[in-house]
């Protein structure tokens, strides 16, 4: 009980956004307070539109809410300025979106690359932990394959590699099997609970896939706004 205060890696406290358009205003999250242990996987889910990546993206200071908060090893995220923030963003959080997001001029070497070379880490370190990930991940033999030279399941895998380049110690995943196949979405699992063994990583992933969110430690439900466990 004592020591649990300090394994909370994420806390959001009474975190509200509420959406201004032309269409009028769409109070999305009504007070959301969550926490995260170390180490965790906890799949968010709910219905399309209730608000899922509106908070991954606040979450992963992508988005600033309308009030709340948002802290990450204790670090207040919405106190930063926008350098700090995104210094912060590169060094701690690993995102994994739905449509992979991989740069398509880029080879998979130089995507997975990009974040560590972002957060200016020596070159031959780079180069070797972008070579050990890749071998990981199961892709050794196609990293200087662009990302329309890969299978969907191909292109998720060096998302995945890309979001822990930096060795960040929360991941946040935006559906990350939508887009595969059983088989493929099999081996996404698998790789998300070596890592969490391998390197404590904590996950957050929104899922619609049932077999998956069964799996993880924590189903947090969004409804209407809040939060139902
Ligand atoms: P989910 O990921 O659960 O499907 P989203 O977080 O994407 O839901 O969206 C929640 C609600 O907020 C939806 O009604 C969506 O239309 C609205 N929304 C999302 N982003 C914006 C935006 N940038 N401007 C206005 N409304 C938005
Ligand atoms: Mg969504």
């Amino acid at each position: 009980m004592s020591d649990s205060a300090n394994d909370i890696i994420l806390l959001t406290r009474d975190l509200r956004k509420t959406y201004f358009s032309s269409g009028g205003e769409v109070e999305v999250l009504r007070g959301v307070s969550i926490g995260v242990s170390r180490g965790e996987i906890a799949a968010i889910v709910g219905p399309s539109g209730v608000g899922k990546s509106t908070l991954l993206n606040l979450i992963g200071a992508l988005d600033r809410p309308s009030s709340g908060e948002v802290l990450i090893n204790g670090e207040d995220l919405f106190s930063k300025n926008d350098d700090e923030l995104a210094e912060f963003r590169n060094s701690t959080i690993g995102f994994i979106f739905q449509f992979h997001h991989l740069l398509p001029e880029l080879s998979a070497f130089e995507n997975v690359m990009l974040p560590a070379l972002l957060a200016g880490k020596p070159k031959e370190l780079i180069h070797e932990r972008t070579t050990s990930l890749l071998n990981d991940v199961g892709l050794s033999e196609r990293g200087s394959h662009k990302p329309s030279e890969l299978s969907g399941g191909e292109r998720q895998r060096v998302a995945i590699a890309r979001a822990i380049v930096n060795d960040p110690k929360l991941i946040l995943a935006d559906e990350p099997t939508g887009n595969l196949d059983r088989e493929n979405a099999e081996e996404m699992y698998e790789l998300i609970w070596k890592l969490r063994e391998e390197n404590q990583q904590t996950f957050l992933i929104v899922t619609h896939n049932e077999e998956l969110a069964n799996k993880t430690d924590r189903i947090i439900r969004l409804v209407d706004g809040y939060i139902k466990e």
